[in-house]
């Protein structure tokens, strides 16, 4: 991407991941936005003791008030669940936990242990009542898949409402863009070669103003056992990684809550019945197949090189 040279960008590490803020503004503004993001790893990190999630997988089947940010996610997720036949599922916290995606140990997780935790992820046993919680003793959530796309539109809201007209964020793969680029011209987003440089190789790129665009894929938090690849998107039936021919699925859409769930739930279901799940979302996608092909829906501005 080139950028004029009165961009700033400030970069912070937070959610496992790098993210990144670029926009034509005070390097303050844009420090002071991605801070944003210590106020939401504190109320969505199923690790930090006291965060809204923390609360819930620690209450015992007790009722948890939580915040408004918490059940705005919470709300898309448990409709995500309904609608994808519960491909995206946050109650397989406990499954996800038996799994070791990044720290180099490559081990399996015990396939009754796995068992066990998917058989305590029925999702639709989670009750949201105003800002009320209340889960099953034992189930774990896990927003993993999602919130990132949450905090993504928050901060975008937050430059907005401070006057910024043109910006990039990137949250670990979640890229909302402001408005076009200073010169007017749409924003040129890059899809990510997989197993490629990160930040440097694309495969293709996507045109667009005032959009998401949000990437699952199966190529990062992964390990290749006896040459079977293990990956950090769980069929929710079994605690396993599903095993389907997509490598990525990208959506481009106006809201990145949204994207975010919708993208997880595709992959989850494959390209068949994932495509009728972005149908009814009237979200446009994109797949890439382990073999290298790939499927653009009609109407979206893809750029191959
Ligand atoms: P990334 O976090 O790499 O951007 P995703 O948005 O696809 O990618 O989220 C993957 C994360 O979602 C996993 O690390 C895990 O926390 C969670 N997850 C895995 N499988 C599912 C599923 N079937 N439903 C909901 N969340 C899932
Ligand atoms: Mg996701």
């Amino acid at each position: 991407m080139n950028l004029p040279d009165t961009m700033n960008t400030v970069e912070g590490f937070y959610f496992d991941t790098y993210n990144k803020i670029t926009a034509p503004c005070s390097e303050s503004l844009l420090k002071e936005a991605m801070e944003q993001c210590a106020k939401y790893h504190n109320l969505l990190s199923k690790t930090t003791p006291g965060s809204d999630v923390w609360r819930c997988n620690h209450a015992e089947g007790k009722p948890v008030e939580v915040s408004e940010d918490t059940v705005k996610i919470l709300t898309l997720a448990l409709e995500m669940y309904r609608n994808s036949g519960g491909a995206f599922n946050i109650a397989i916290g406990s499954a996800i936990a038996l799994w070791h995606f990044t720290d180099g140990s490559r081990k399996l997780p015990d396939p009754d242990a796995l068992q066990r935790a998917v058989e305590k992820a029925d999702c639709s046993k989670i009750s949201l009542k105003d800002r009320e919680v209340v889960m099953p003793s034992g189930m774990q959530i896990d927003l993993g898949g999602i919130a990132k796309g949450y905090i993504a539109d928050r901060i975008g809201d937050f430059l907005k409402a401070r006057g910024v007209q043109s910006a990039v964020l990137n949250f670990g793969g979640n890229v909302l863009v402001i408005g076009g680029k200073p010169d007017g011209e749409p924003w040129t987003i890059g899809l990510q070669t997989p197993y490629g440089k990160k930040g440097e190789d694309f495969w293709a790129a996507v045109r667009c103003c005032d959009k998401t665009l949000v990437t699952s894929g199966i190529y990062e938090r992964s390990f290749v056992l006896d040459g079977v690849t293990y990956h950090h998107l769980l069929d929710p039936r079994t605690g396993w990684p599903v095993q389907n021919d997509l490598l990525t699925v990208t959506v481009v859409a106006d809201e990145s809550l949204l994207a975010d769930a919708i993208t997880t739930a595709i992959f989850v279901l494959g390209p068949e019945l994932g495509a009728q799940l972005a149908a009814y979302y009237h979200v446009p996608v994109v797949f890439l197949y382990k073999s290298g092909e790939a499927y653009c829906s009609p109407g979206l501005d893809l750029v191959i090189p």
